[in-house]
């Protein structure tokens, strides 16, 4: 008989949640979900809850408690907030599986949590890898866990090494479609609005993910997050462009064989691929056609327009707390560009300023990580202030 899985889902009410929560729908008889997590929107969070029949919820912002649990009085749901109740419902003993659909550094503690207790994991949450992935991986071997990579070219990557040894991958090649400014000149990208940034050609993503892609930061902490779960060096992992979004990424092998996975632009593939592993899902959410495509190309990055690029390698490289700090800067920044406070082109001036001083632990602790985190957010805020 198949697997049955029951799952907690957070970030239920957000891009990946949404499309997690129709895979679920669609398999009554392979998934379970047993508790949601969202941050503010606790409207949404409380229809899941009763369209689910969930056992427990977490708001994480508590000015919403009071109206969520006002909402969702006549039923047996569990309200409970915050992000040590995050921690909670991954442990409970009723949960099999958790999906991490977060964004930034809140995603890690609870990936952490989720692997102490022996849970199954599939990660949207990339910031957990890029932050602390030594960590988490070495966390993982230990307790048996399987991390399973939502993000789809990791997915891609994942499905073209089944079977395959380790010691006959020469690289991974991950595609990036470019973001919604490929086509605008350098000169330009100072006076992109947060409006014209967030429009991407691909992919319908949350607003961070939708600007980390922009700037080439996803395609950066892609390669990290690609290090960790796959155990390569920067060395072999390898970046193109690809403006069709159709290959999700490559193996290239020693034997000059290259393995690639294709399909259309729709995450419900890689979501489902990760909660269904080594099972696939019976139908295609968007069916493909390789008619549809006559044109696939590939060229290489310009890496002077994508400085970040660069600096993510760099990261990689120095290693320590240097990526965790690369995300609390630019978690900041992004924020900030998206409330017009800063220009698009301060995202990477401040991720450079918060390397530049933030302290450097080489092999940090977990305590070590949340304390660069909070220093290289302050860096950040205080260099954004400086701007004006
Ligand atoms: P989103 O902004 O659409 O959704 C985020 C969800 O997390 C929301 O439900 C929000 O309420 C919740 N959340 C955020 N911070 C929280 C906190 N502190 N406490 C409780 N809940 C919190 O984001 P998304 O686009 O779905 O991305 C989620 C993650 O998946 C990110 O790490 C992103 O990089 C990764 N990812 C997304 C896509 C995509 O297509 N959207 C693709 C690949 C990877
Ligand atoms: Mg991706």
């Amino acid at each position: 008989m198949a697997q049955h899985y029951r799952i907690a889902l957070l970030g239920a009410t957000g891009s990946i949640g949404v499309q997690t929560l129709d895979i679920i729908r669609r398999m009554p008889e392979r998934f379970t979900l047993v508790a949601a997590v969202a941050q503010s929107r606790w409207q949404e969070l409380a229809k899941v809850a009763r369209e689910f029949g969930v056992r427990r919820v977490v708001i994480g912002d508590a000015r919403y408690e009071a109206v969520l649990r006002e909402a969702l009085a006549d039923t047996h749901v569990e309200v409970l907030v915050g992000s040590e109740a995050i921690e909670h419902v991954v442990s409970t003993e009723d949960v099999d599986m958790v999906v991490n659909a977060l964004v930034g550094y809140a995603g890690l503690h609870p990936t952490l949590r989720a692997i102490d207790c022996g849970k199954r994991i599939a990660l949207a949450n990339k910031e957990t890898l890029v932050v602390a992935g030594d960590i988490v991986m070495a966390a993982a071997r230990a307790k048996g866990v399987e991390i399973l990579p939502i993000d789809s070219e990791h997915s891609a990557i994942k499905q073209c090494l089944e079977g395959e040894k380790r010691e006959n991958v020469r690289n991974l090649i991950i595609t990036c479609s470019g973001g919604s400014l490929r086509d605008v000149p350098r000169e330009c990208l100072a006076d992109i609005t947060p409006h014209e940034a967030l429009q991407h050609p691909q992919w319908n993503m949350g607003a961070k993910i939708t600007i980390d892609s922009a700037t080439l930061v996803n395609k950066g902490f892609e390669v990290i997050e690609a290090r960790w779960l796959f155990d390569m060096s920067p060395e072999q992992i390898k970046v193109v462009i690809h403006p069709q979004a159709i290959v999700h990424s490559m193996v290239e092998f020693r034997d000059g064989a290259v393995k690639a996975q294709l399909g259309t632009a729709d995450m419900h593939t890689p979501i489902s691929y990760a909660l269904l592993y080594p099972d696939r899902a019976s139908e295609a959410n968007t069916p493909f056609s390789m008619l549809d495509y006559p044109m696939l190309t590939f060229s290489d990055v310009d890496r002077e327009k994508y400085p970040a690029l660069d600096i993510a390698y760099d990261c990689l490289h120095r290693g320590g707390t240097a990526p965790c700090t690369m995300n609390a800067a630019n978690e900041v920044a992004v924020a900030a560009f998206l409330a017009e406070q800063c220009r698009l082109t301060d995202i990477v001036a401040t991720i450079r300023h918060a390397l530049q001083h933030a302290t450097f632990v080489e092999r940090p602790t977990i305590e070590e990580y949340d304390r660069v985190d909070a220093e290289a957010r302050e860096l950040a805020r205080r260099f954004i202030e400086g701007l004006h």
